[in-house]
């Protein structure tokens, strides 16, 4: 039997009572908001840190603002949610969390309520090409434009694009792909943000290069400032920029901090992780899990009672 628990509408409930009706209006039209939170377990601390709950929360808000659905949540409310659904599950590991929001409804596409909230978490480490790194492609499919649909936030229907890269991509033996925007600029990984060290400064695409408006990468901005005392530079990158680059690296919730090997069968650097990409590693997991002191305001501890451990 399946033993996950999720969180629906204020309930901790098994995964098996929160199921979706066939004729949803977001399952048909792919209407619905979401997003992919980290929580770190800390053996030390015996806590868990949410790791930037309230930039992730803000974000749902803005999916929700721009995909023109009902403003029925307050940050408020979307941060307690998760922190109540962590508090129950009581994990003792890494956990990705995925919220959602979507419509109760069977109308047609336009509709724009009532609302319903879902929280489903799964344990994560580090994911497949932390550590040798990836073997990227420049996709033949472009970047969605903010012209068309809102690149910027999390709705699931924008998620096509990412599928057909990733789909492209490994079928042409590569890992995984970089798209460029539909003026040919450097926009994004499928589902990643994209950054390139060059000329010994931290270099990423602008939010204007309709790409998703990353916390991970903001998160490395910051760090790459403060921990590694670089110079960053937000600007538009052409695609040959990323082939002479120093290093070229992911980052995501998900992908953490991931090294590019190569590119386009170019090799990047020595093709093996270069030191900019293993510090900004080392410094985004110390601030997550709080083995530093630092940047304390980017972790939401939740504390988990002795008696409520199951994970
Ligand atoms: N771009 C896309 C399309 C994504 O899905 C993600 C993952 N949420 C990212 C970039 C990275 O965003 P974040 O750092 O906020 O997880």
């Amino acid at each position: 039997m399946d033993k996950r628990m999720v969180w629906l509408n204020g309930k901790v409930v098994p995964y098996a009572e929160a199921s979706v009706p066939l004729l949803n209006t977001s399952f048909r039209y792919g209407a619905m908001v979401f997003e992919g939170i980290r929580a770190y377990w800390n053996p030390r601390t015996q806590k868990q840190s949410l790791f930037r709950l309230d930039e992730h929360a803000v974000r749902l808000l803005e999916s929700i603002k721009l995909m023109r659905f009902e403003a029925a949540y307050t940050v408020e409310q979307v941060r307690q949610a998760v922190i109540d659904y962590l508090q129950a599950l009581a994990p003792q590991q890494d956990m990705h969390i995925r919220q959602m929001v979507y419509l109760d409804s069977e109308e047609f596409y336009y509709a724009r309520g009532p609302l319903q909230m879902a929280i489903a978490a799964v344990p994560m480490g580090r994911r497949r090409g932390f550590e040798q790194g990836l073997h990227c492609n420049i996709s033949s499919w472009r970047r969605i434009s903010d012209q068309s649909v809102p690149p910027r936030i999390k709705c699931a229907g924008n998620y096509q694009n990412s599928r057909l890269a990733h789909i492209e991509s490994v079928e042409s033996g590569y890992d995984y792909p970089l798209l460029l925007n539909d003026r040919g600029k450097v926009s994004e990984g499928g589902g990643s943000a994209v950054l390139l060290v060059r000329h010994g400064a931290l270099v990423t695409p602008p939010v204007t290069a309709d790409l998703l408006e990353s916390i991970t990468r903001e998160t490395l901005l910051e760090l790459a400032k403060e921990q590694l005392g670089m110079r960053v530079e937000v600007r538009e990158v052409d695609r040959t920029e990323l082939l002479l680059a120093e290093e070229v690296l992911l980052c995501g919730t998900a992908e953490e901090v991931m090294p590019v090997a190569s590119v386009d069968h170019v090799t990047i650097g020595s093709g093996a992780p270069g030191p900019v990409t293993r510090r900004l590693q080392e410094e985004l997991l110390a601030a997550a899990r709080g083995d530093t002191d630092r940047f304390a305001g980017w972790r939401t501890q939740v504390a988990v009672p002795q008696d409520r451990r199951h994970v």
